[in-house]
């Protein structure tokens, strides 16, 4: 789809989990980009397979293509990657959680004392133009000023003048997040005036066909570094809102009659104010980054952050309820059907999943767990646990001689199961619907015990 009068620049991508790889592959229709992580395997994985190492749309298409045209590179060492005349590099390594909730920002900070060292051995007159640093990772207020400071320190250059740093958080979803890096709602720039003009011009030009450029501008925000910062996990706690929200509602109408919460979130939906969108009741949000984010802010927030503590407990109460519902799962004897490891469908991303969580805590009950998901390897599944995990090739293989199933993942191939399959295919016929797929009357009609969320019982 690229971009008429465009001005191919040169980029490099620091970090290639799931934000550098499909940022990689994205950037490199219309760039030439250099990629780096530290794990060299994981790089040569990609390089030699011109495919991703995640399961993302149109990944794989768009590597093949940018690396067939001689667009997308892997450097051996930082330096490698700096000597090509970078215009930008963007940062978009890990910034997980320690024990105790808060940000480990050891990957940043040390990405930035990499880059201070290699800086300082280049001469500044190779550049065509000083280097913008866009730090991408999700980051506390506070960090990027610091990641400054690193580098200035280790390269004995000065912000500002020598090279400058942006601070520009990435909102993409895992599932569509070459088409969300293709339209973008917002994009959010944190730096000074002087430390911007490139990136935004960059931005400018590269959208500028697809969204024309009063479209642009509407999008872009350019602010402080710290407001920048605080926006990635303003929206990510306001997303995860919504999620617990509607979890208790979902819980609300299970004591009351006659209800469904997926008639009222519907009708709350309808709302413009509102939205439909993080409206779905259920075992509450996974992923790499709301359980994350929402911990490291409680812990950043100066003051009892009342709010998100909630919004926090209330998601480890939901993932919870198919263990509290019924005992269907617990003892040596007990095999449990576990359908769906994914944290949502259209990934293979199981970082913080409802589904580990369960099958750790179902495994070490004693029980056996037989578990499918189309798209995470078995491999993968069976190094993450002792005990007896069995991993099937389908939906039907996981519930032979269960005792329980549960759902974890929406996958749609999970919704053409019907009643008989259960019935047929399981010991006892005990669901939990953990993601509201079926139809509880049929499924009780037919002899399930159903189990479910947001569903109040029916009278009539
Ligand atoms: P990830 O864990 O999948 O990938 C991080 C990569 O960085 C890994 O390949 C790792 O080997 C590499 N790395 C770590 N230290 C390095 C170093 N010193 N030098 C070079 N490479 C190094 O992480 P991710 O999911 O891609 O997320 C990256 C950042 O983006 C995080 O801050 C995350 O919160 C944020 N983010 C993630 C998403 C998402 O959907 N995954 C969306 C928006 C923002």
């Amino acid at each position: 789809m690229r971009r008429k009068y465009y001005q191919t620049r040169r980029i490099g991508i620091i970090g290639l989990g799931y934000v550098g790889q499909t940022l990689a592959a994205f950037l490199a229709d219309g760039n030439i980009v250099t990629c780096y992580d530290i794990d060299k395997s994981r790089m040569q994985k990609i390089k030699e397979s011109k495919k991703g190492d995640i399961k993302e749309k149109d990944l794989n298409l768009y590597i093949h293509r940018a690396m067939d045209k001689n667009k997308l590179y892997f450097a051996d060492s930082l330096l490698e990657m700096l000597d090509k005349s970078l215009e930008f590099l963007f940062v978009t390594v890990g910034t997980p959680s320690y024990d105790d909730g808060s940000i480990d920002l050891t990957a940043v900070n040390s990405v930035a004392m990499s880059i201070g060292i290699e800086l300082s051995k280049i001469k500044i007159s190779e550049y065509m133009c000083p280097l913008t640093i866009v730090l991408k990772s999700t980051v506390i207020p506070g960090t990027t000023r610091e990641f400054i400071s690193i580098i200035e320190k280790y390269s004995k250059r000065k912000e500002g003048k020598d090279f400058y740093v942006v601070y520009n958080p990435e909102f993409l979803r895992e599932g569509s997040a070459i088409n969300d890096l293709e339209y973008p709602q917002k994009i959010v720039l944190g730096g000074s005036r002087k430390s911007l003009k490139e990136i935004k011009e960059f931005y400018e030009e590269y959208y500028v066909d697809s969204m024309g450029i009063d479209g642009i501008e509407e999008m872009i925000i350019s602010t402080t570094y710290e407001n920048a910062e605080l926006v990635k996990y303003a929206n990510n706690a306001f997303l995860a809102t919504k999620i617990s929200f509607i979890n208790e509602i979902a819980n609300i109408c299970e004591k009351t009659p006659n209800t469904d919460v997926g008639v009222i979130a519907e009708a709350l939906g309808l709302d413009d104010r509102i939205s439909p969108k993080f409206l779905r009741a259920g075992l509450g949000y996974g992923g790499s980054c709301f359980s994350k984010d929402v911990e490291a802010l409680i812990k950043y927030s100066k003051e009892d952050a009342l709010v998100l503590k909630s919004v926090f407990r209330k998601n480890k109460y939901q993932r919870e309820k198919p263990l509290t519902i019924t005992d269907a799962w617990l003892g040596k004897d007990k095999t449990v059907a576990i359908l769906g490891v994914a944290f949502k469908p259209e990934t293979d991303d199981i970082r913080d999943a409802p589904a580990i969580y369960l099958i750790d805590v179902i495994l070490k009950g004693g029980a056996t767990v037989r578990v499918y998901d189309p798209e995470v390897s078995a491999e993968v599944l069976i190094s993450k646990f002792d005990g007896n995990l069995i991993v099937t090739a389908s939906a039907k293989h996981a519930l032979k001689g269960a005792d329980y199933a549960i759902i974890c993942t929406e996958w749609d191939e999970f919704k053409k199961l019907d009643p008989n399959d259960f019935k047929l295919l399981m010991n006892k016929p005990v669901l939990f619907d953990g993601r509201r797929i079926f139809d509880p009357k049929t499924f009780i009609k037919a002899g399930v015990t159903y189990y479910g969320i947001g569903h109040g019982k029916h009278d009539a």
